[in-house]
């Protein structure tokens, strides 16, 4: 990187985005539009047809990518489609571990579509970086790991990942939803690609569905490229348009969201309705260390246990800020169930294995007044 590199929250608000050359319009137009006219046959100024590219998405590719230090980005209809083209880059035959506490979407995936067309997969704790190296086989060719994990706040060492996934030839994908480039940057400790469902922080106002793929490797960047024209689950203008909105204030509201987070996890520790609470940020947090070493922050996102369906029902029932709701990352408060909700497709015994028990609520905190979200809480919580 240039010693002159902008700082992250100028990357934010300025990278990939210049004065249309048109009008001179500050913010990058909403392309509408499926195809450009040519010249001559070929003959044409980039862009031929918007599957294969559009300028607003364009933009949003480099901005994410600079918040990332990736060179390159490539935009997806989803966080799952962006999952699903790292995916099949590879083929039928290799293998694919897999972090057993990613994403219930994820997760799905992997077991459901992609494990029919002979991709092997193997499911893995990968807290412990030996798990991973117990799982690799001879056809291994992409290690997926999340982290922290949803919801339980499992943290995998992405350097040691690394090292592994790079001694046979395999790919190691970070799947950098929770705590964003602005927390976490993977490709720094050795990652070969970053994904996202920029539905979550990137985009942060709960408006959008999409995912992106970050990369500096010239092959990965390739296939994705390759995967977008032929596979097509590319995001509309309209949608680029609103993540490329919502990174230009990323900086600003990862900072309230973690000053919320940490206070939030540290006042329902301390009360004794909550049985356990799982952030990152607490020095009770079994791999704190670890986190402390790879993250710069924590964000909003804790998990708190209660004991039983009953009393998570009644907590849920109760807030008044909190809304209850799937998905996470935007400025306002959400709460959800995870065994319940987003994890409702991985098979019971399978959840309980995990920890993820009828008890456990997850928060997402947003930006609003910290006192009002803890007299909600505190409104809420079973005696
Ligand atoms: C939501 C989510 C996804 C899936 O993204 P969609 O945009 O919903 O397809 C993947 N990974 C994580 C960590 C998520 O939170």
């Amino acid at each position: 990187m240039a010693d002159n590199e902008p700082r992250f929250g100028t990357r934010a608000v300025h990278a990939g985005q210049q004065p249309d050359p048109t009008t001179g319009a500050i913010m990058t137009p909403i392309y509408q539009t499926s195809t450009y006219a040519q010249e001559g046959i070929g003959v044409h100024k980039g862009f031929e047809y918007a599957r294969v590219s559009n300028p607003t998405r364009t933009a949003l590719e480099a901005n994410v990518a600079a918040l990332e230090g990736a060179e390159y980005g490539a935009a997806f209809s989803s966080g799952v489609a962006a999952i699903e083209a790292v995916a099949k880059l590879r083929s039928a035959g290799d293998h694919i571990i897999c972090g057993s506490n990613v994403y219930g979407g994820t997760d799905r995936l992997f077991r459901q579509v992609l494990s029919r067309l002979g991709l092997d997969f193997s499911f893995v704790d990968t807290r412990e970086p030996q798990a991973i190296e117990a799982a690799i086989k001879e056809e291994t060719r992409l290690i997926l790991i999340e982290t922290p994990t949803n919801p339980l706040m499992h943290i995998t060492d992405i350097a040691a990942a690394a090292e592994i996934a790079h001694a046979r030839d395999a790919w190691l994908v970070v799947d950098n939803t929770f705590a964003t480039p602005y927390f976490q940057r993977p490709l720094a400790l050795g990652a070969d690609a970053v994904v996202h469902s920029s539905t979550k922080y990137l985009n942060g106002h709960s408006d959008v569905v999409g995912g992106l793929v970050l990369t500096s490797n010239d092959e990965l960047i390739e296939g994705l490229r390759f995967m977008q024209k032929s596979a097509g689950a590319v995001p509309g203008p309209m949608d680029c348009w609103l993540v490329l909105r919502g990174t230009k204030t990323l900086h600003v509201r990862m900072q309230a969201h973690d000053r919320n987070g940490r206070r939030i996890a540290e006042w329902l520790e301390a009360d004794d309705r909550v049985q356990q609470v799982f952030f990152a940020g607490l020095p009770s947090h079994p791999q704190h260390e670890l986190a402390k070493r790879q993250m710069s922050g924590f964000g909003g996102m804790l998990s708190l246990e209660l004991g039983s369906r009953e009393r998570a029902d009644a907590f849920c029932r109760a807030t008044r800020i909190f809304t209850l709701a799937e998905s996470l990352g935007g400025v306002e408060s959400l709460i959800s169930v995870p065994a319940a909700m987003t994890h409702g497709a991985v098979p019971k015994e399978l959840r309980e294995e995990m920890g993820i028990t009828e008890g456990l609520v997850r928060l997402s905190v947003g930006i609003e007044d910290v006192e009002d979200l803890i007299e909600d809480l505190d409104r809420a919580l079973p005696r």
